[in-house]
């Protein structure tokens, strides 16, 4: 704030301007970010409610901006979508998730890694043929790769999104659907995509409790999901009283701080070690 007069406090507003040249800047330095590779990925582990078991790990993006510091991953995303960069971010994500997981996987084969993509990613016509060539040029089986949707990038375009999803079935890649209740619901589109699981937002975790509106919503979501033969993500659960009421309602896997926070890839093998 700026002293104006005699003590009336007038807030400094950037003009228009201003805040157009700092976006530039800031594009210009995601763009130098992503070609010296200095975003890095986080790793949150996926359990099965059942066992106990870490089945997989959700890659989530972190940008240190060298002046600014932590870039939140949704400024990140609207970022790189709105400077044209989603697309190359959206490769060096996949490779270096898929890369990460090769490490892994020779003391835990079953995992997987579960990458997720943007809307511009999914609309964009190399898609496929990168995906392949990722899982081909680092020899992983199809089944170690998940990808993320959201509902809002699938109602975009559902013609070409089924088609889409279609082919990377095709590969034996596992598809799911994130945030699911928060966007767009369509019921009709479900029965016609591919996918293999459903992703209960965490709105719909936050204030679970026995019998509230929440709870109901759970509850349909997870059996909607087992009618269709889908299975079950919960994601942000924090207490093991919305872990146990999720895992009553058939819940088959669960994600959040009560297991672990999102973990940078050097705290992954220790992780798995003990929790194994
Ligand atoms: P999302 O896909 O819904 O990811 C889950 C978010 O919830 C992550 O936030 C994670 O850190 C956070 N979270 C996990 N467990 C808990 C919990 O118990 N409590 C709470 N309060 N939060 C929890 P994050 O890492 O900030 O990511 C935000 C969003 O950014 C993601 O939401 C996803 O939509 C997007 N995103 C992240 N990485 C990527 C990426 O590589 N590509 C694309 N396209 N989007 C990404
Ligand atoms: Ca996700
Ligand atoms: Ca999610
Ligand atoms: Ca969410």
């Amino acid at each position: 704030a700026k002293q104006k007069g005699r003590g009336a406090t007038v807030f400094y507003e950037p003009s228009m301007a201003t805040v157009v040249a700092e976006h530039l800047q800031l594009e210009a330095d995601l763009q130098r970010a992503i070609e010296r590779q200095q975003l890095s990925l986080n790793y949150q582990p996926i359990v099965s409610l059942k066992t106990q078991k870490i089945v997989g790990f959700e890659a989530l993006v972190r940008w240190s901006h060298p002046q600014r510091g932590f870039v939140s991953p949704a400024q990140l995303i609207y970022l790189a979508e709105k400077a044209g960069l989603i697309v190359s971010m959206g490769q060096w994500v996949l490779s270096q998730a898929c890369q990460h997981l090769l490490q892994w996987k020779p003391q835990f084969p079953e995992l997987y890694v579960s990458v997720n993509l943007s809307e511009i990613q999914l609309r964009h016509p190399h898609l496929l043929q990168e995906v392949k060539g990722v899982l081909e040029s680092l020899k992983l089986p199809a089944f170690s790769l998940k990808l993320e949707i959201t509902e809002s990038n699938l109602m975009e375009n559902i013609t070409h999104t089924t088609e889409l999803l279609r082919q990377l079935k095709a590969l034996k890649i596992r598809l799911l659907i994130d945030d699911f209740g928060t966007g767009y619901s369509s019921l009709s589109y479900l029965q016609q995509l591919p996918v293999d699981t459903l992703k209960i937002d965490r709105s719909f975790v936050q204030n679970i409790q026995a019998g509230n509106k929440d709870f109901e919503i759970a509850k349909t979501i997870i059996n909607l999901a087992h009618s269709l033969s889908l299975e079950v993500v919960a994601e942000g659960i924090e207490t093991s009283d919305q872990e146990e009421m999720l895992k009553q309602l058939g819940c088959e896997f669960g994600q959040g701080y009560l297991f672990s926070p999102p973990l940078v890839e050097t705290e992954v093998m220790n992780f798995l070690n003990q929790n194994q």
